[in-house]
């Protein structure tokens, strides 16, 4: 770990002018790789329904929520509105839903890279088996998210029900990295139960394991699930958070999630000015979106694709940075 910084102190100061060096050296640190150029990902959230009761997710199991899944035309109409306002990522997100088979999967990855063959396509849809994995990337997944949620057994323990196994997740991250993914990781800031030690730990995971993307967003409670009376994460403590994972690893990229956004009006021109450089609009069809609801209140103009791709397109330049119809790969 780079030992020119002290976590512990970036983690805790209220010194402000500490602060304000943190968020200028991690931009200096961006900048040097991808310059001031913040990628844009179209996020499609293609089904909410999981089989997994993770206990901070709004979209867990038990929640009684109307359930909806998305078609391939669907899927296909929003990479279309996607590609038509210059998005050269696809992220496919959704719970473990058993509906999505290596079969569906592969045929909407394969149309996706088809018709749209300068475009990247990246996953979210949970832990699968290697050779699932495998499937997915020969049929064209360029990248898969998988948050890692934390790098402290304990603590997974206490976020997951006990099916759910830590070591089977950091498995699934080693496996994704062996068969050629662009692989994320990440974490909620905040969540319960969290401590600067299993932050720490967090930081030694992403130090080690140099993830091509970390996402990382505070914690906000969701209705029906057993934290919903649990504080959200820091907004502030985010901040540092991702400056400090950019220090820490200079190439990573970085989003500036819809969860800062959700927590506060300009949180992701925060998080970009605090060493991030993705952003993730949503693509979602308008009638499904609120029913994603992994957390209450979260983040949707209500807007049209095109409206939202073009507020986050003003918001970025109004920050000086610019947002390239590009693919957005990682740096080696
Ligand atoms: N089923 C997929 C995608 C999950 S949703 C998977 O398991 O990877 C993507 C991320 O949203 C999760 O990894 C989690 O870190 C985050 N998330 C879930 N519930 C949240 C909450 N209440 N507050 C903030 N982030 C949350």
């Amino acid at each position: 770990m780079n030992n020119a910084i002290d976590i512990e102190h970036l983690l805790t100061t209220s010194d402000p002018t500490a602060i304000d060096e943190l968020f200028a050296e991690a931009c200096r640190v961006r900048d040097k790789v991808y310059g001031r150029r913040v990628f844009m990902r179209g996020l499609i959230e293609i089904t909410n329904h999981c089989k997994n009761n993770c206990r901070y997710c709004g979209i867990r199991y038990d929640v009684r929520t109307q359930r909806y899944r998305l078609t391939k035309e669907q899927i296909m109409d929003c990479c279309r509105t996607g590609n038509e306002l210059g998005f050269r990522t696809f992220v496919l997100q959704g719970g473990e839903d058993g509906w999505f088979t290596d079969e569906v999967v592969c045929d909407i990855v394969k149309s996706i890279k088809s018709e749209f063959p300068d475009s990247a396509v990246t996953l979210s849809l949970g832990e699968r088996g290697r050779e699932s994995f495998a499937r997915l990337r020969e049929a064209g997944a360029d990248r898969y998210l998988l948050r890692h949620e934390t790098a402290d057994a304990t603590h997974y323990a206490f976020l997951h029900p006990a099916e759910m196994r830590f070591e089977h997740r950091m498995q699934c991250l080693r496996d994704l990295r062996d068969l050629g993914y662009q692989v994320g990781a990440g974490f909620m800031v905040g969540s319960p139960g969290q401590t600067i030690e299993t932050l720490k730990k967090d930081l030694l995971f992403i130090d080690e394991f140099r993830p091509e993307m970390v996402g990382i967003g505070p914690f906000i409670p969701a209705a029906g699930t057993p934290f919903e009376n649990e504080r959200a994460g820091s907004v502030e403590l985010t901040l540092r958070l991702l400056a400090i994972i950019r220090i820490i690893h200079p190439h990573v990229l970085l989003p500036a999630t819809t969860a800062l956004g959700t927590l506060h009006p300009t949180g992701r021109e925060r998080a970009v000015m605090a060493g991030a450089n993705v952003v993730m609009p949503n693509l979602s069809p308008q009638d499904t979106r609120a029913l994603y609801s992994i957390y209450n209140n979260k983040l949707s103009t209500g807007s049209e694709a095109a409206e939202s791709a073009a507020d986050i397109r003003l918001r970025m330049k109004a920050i000086g940075m610019e947002v390239p119809d590009d693919r957005g790969d990682y740096v080696n």
